[in-house]
């Protein structure tokens, strides 16, 4: 060896195994669902899988496949040995799930691993065991006709791997959700999940997809989809939309199957997006079941080491046609008076709920807001100065052209209050503490705010800055320990799914920062003891759903900071005002008001922009001034 050069060496297959398994083996959910795929190749029409330990004491996936010979269990778990393709142009005709021979080596490697397997028409079954990637002898055993994997103690030699690991809840979380995906995939099949001697799946046949679908998701969002199908140019496009009353606060809920395999295509989603657009609230996405069915060779399943995304010769056809079958879809259906039942953005006198209800929740969120108090002690309290907001509603005020009666806003002496909002309540206190002063502004589309500043005209969203106000007055409050919780007087049940529901006990000290008491009452129910004081007037169940959203939007271990920060934003956007609603003179005042306290008030805790600034030059050119 020349000194100063490096060797090259050839890596010792363990070594190769090992860094395949870092590639393909992440957690236990990984294991699932390559032993999973292996069971749908191998034809099974009955799986059985049992966790012990959220997978990390033992995993087994038992199926009535077509099984592996004896002489061949020992490729079986061979690094680059598959029955599934044969040379480089079959790479571009993938009809089975797996292709890459890697699943059953990598996961022999970092694991105790036992193959017991018999193919119809064999006398006895075979045995195979190996041990962090120590193959012993194969033996003869009985079994039934299939094959049953167990993997045992995942990551036993590598602790590095082991210590990623999170809590038995966390990790069964994914497991069901690696499990739910090849269930949907596989309505024909009997499939059953076993946690802990508990059953948590048994999933008979279904004649209809649909069947299968409401059997994870439930009846009720079962009964909003609606089917959409189309054929063009060979690619079948068929399966499931919900209706746009039901949306999520990320696509998680989007599953799209190509060829029967799972797929994450952000081509695809935005199509979706793009599908509903007018018909979601901003940050709202729709929830979809779709199955592509196309010739193999229009897609290219090997550009992924989980095979999780694909690379199709024709992306931007199926664009069209999903956004073409979708919007044909809609454009046929009554969407609108099912959207609109769902839809709190509406001026009282159209609205299907209650508007005095929902003045008094905003006027003691926006109170809350303005840093006087909580909600519930200021309903106590009942004397706030600010007492006149929101409970009066006027009509909007009529758009008079600038100079047609009262002072003009540029002139306007800003330290008084504006008479016209003051007027219908008089209140002596107001002149015990000074007013602060009152900013101008007038309520547009029941969604903007336009105002005026030294710039020009500033055209606000009303949702963006309210939002932002009550982040910052949250973020301030939890910082400083002083949010107020509020003990509830019989705690709310909330039944959740099962991944959900670790999520939730997963963060429970966060939750806690943010008032929210949670604990479990066994099964996939958790109770919610105390909750923040400014939503008291929302729906605990439905806040805490709002939350699991964001919670498992956060894929990997979020930083504490940033789960807090996450679940912040979430908090704010549930209680502030909506695009839509709309808001007294008072009201608009007074959000005008707080948005120079904000330390960021032009851009939404979600970084949109809040705010428009038309500059007076602007205006000035455009009106030919100058
Ligand atoms: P791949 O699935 O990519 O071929 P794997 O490592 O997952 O690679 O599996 C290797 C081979 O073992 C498969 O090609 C298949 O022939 C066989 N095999 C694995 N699991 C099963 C099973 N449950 N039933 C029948 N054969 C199986
Ligand atoms: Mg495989």
């Amino acid at each position: 060896m020349t000194s100063g050069t490096p060797e090259i060496r050839k890596l010792p297959p363990g070594v190769v195994n090992k860094i395949a398994a870092g590639e393909v083996i992440e957690r236990p959910a990984s294991v699932v669902k390559e032993l999973l795929e292996n069971s749908v190749d191998a034809g099974a029409t009955r799986i059985d899988v049992t966790v012990e330990q959220g997978g990390m004491e033992l995993i087994r996936v038992a199926d009535n496949g077509c099984g592996i010979r004896a002489e061949q269990l020992e490729l079986a778990v061979a690094s680059h040995a598959t029955s599934k393709i044969r040379d480089a142009e079959d790479l571009f005709q993938v009809r089975s799930l797996g292709f890459r021979g890697e699943a059953l080596a990598s996961i022999a490697e970092v694991s105790q691993l036992v193959i017991r397997s018999r193919p119809a028409g064999a006398e006895a079954g075979a045995e195979l065991e190996v041990a962090g990637g120590q193959t012993k002898p194969v033996t003869p055993c009985g079994c039934p006709i299939g094959t049953s994997i167990d993997v045992r103690n995942l990551f036993f030699n590598t602790p590095v791997r082991r210590r990623f690991l999170r809590t038995v809840q966390t990790e069964m979380g994914h497991v069901i959700e690696s499990f739910t995906r090849i269930a949907l995939a596989q309505p024909g099949s009997h499939m059953c999940l076993r946690h802990n001697d508990r059953v948590l799946h048994d999933l008979p046949p279904a004649d209809r997809w649909l069947d299968r679908i409401a059997a994870f998701f439930g009846a009720k969002l079962g009964d909003s989809l609606i089917w959409v199908e189309s054929c063009q140019e060979g690619v079948r496009l068929s399966g499931y939309v919900a209706d746009p009353s039901v949306s999520r606060g990320s696509n998680r809920q989007q599953y799209i199957l190509l060829n029967g395999r799972q797929i994450r295509d952000r081509t695809l989603q935005h199509a979706l997006g793009e599908a509903y657009r007018g018909l979601l609230m901003t940050g709202r996405f729709p929830v979809a079941f779709l199955r592509l069915d196309m010739p193999p060779d229009l897609v290219d399943v090997n550009v992924h080491p989980a095979k999780l995304e694909v690379r199709f010769t024709d992306g931007r056809r199926l664009y069209s046609q999903l956004l073409g079958t979708l919007r044909t879809r809609f454009l046929t259906s009554d969407l609108t008076a099912r959207a609109r039942l769902d839809e709190p953005a509406a001026p009282p006198s159209l609205s299907g709920h209650d508007p005095e209800q929902a003045a008094r929740h905003r006027e003691e969120t926006m109170r809350w807001a303005r840093g006087e108090g909580s909600a519930a002690e200021g309903s106590a309290a009942g004397d706030e100065p600010t007492r006149r907001w929101g409970g009066d509603r006027r009509p909007v005020p009529e758009f008079r052209p600038f100079g047609a009666g009262g002072p003009r806003p540029g002139l306007a002496d800003p330290s008084r209050p504006d008479p016209a909002a003051a007027q219908p309540v008089r209140d002596d206190r107001l002149h015990a503490t000074p007013p602060p002063p009152v900013a101008r502004g007038l309520q547009v589309h029941h969604r903007y705010l336009v105002t005026e500043n030294a710039e020009g005209l500033v055209v606000i969203d009303q949702h963006a800055l309210h939002e932002r106000i009550l982040y910052e007055q949250l973020r301030r409050r939890v910082l400083s320990g002083t949010l107020e919780s509020q003990q509830l007087l019989v705690p709310e049940p909330v039944a959740l799914s099962p991944a959900e529901t670790a999520a939730v006990l997963e963060s429970r000290d966060v939750l806690a920062q943010l008032g929210l008491v949670v604990e479990p009452f066994g099964g996939d129910t958790i109770l919610v003891s105390s909750y923040p004081a400014m939503l008291a007037k929302l729906n605990p169940a439905d806040v805490l759903r709002q939350i699991v959203e964001s919670l498992l939007e956060n894929d990997r271990t979020p930083d504490r900071r940033d789960l807090l920060d996450e679940l912040l934003h979430t908090v704010a956007c549930k209680a502030a005002v909506k695009a839509g609603d709309y808001l007294s003179p008072d009201e608009v005042a007074t959000l005008l008001q707080q948005r120079h306290l904000c330390h960021d008030a032009h851009h939404c805790p979600h970084g949109r922009p809040t705010a428009l600034v038309f500059s007076k030059e602007e205006l000035d050119k455009r009106f030919k001034r100058i």
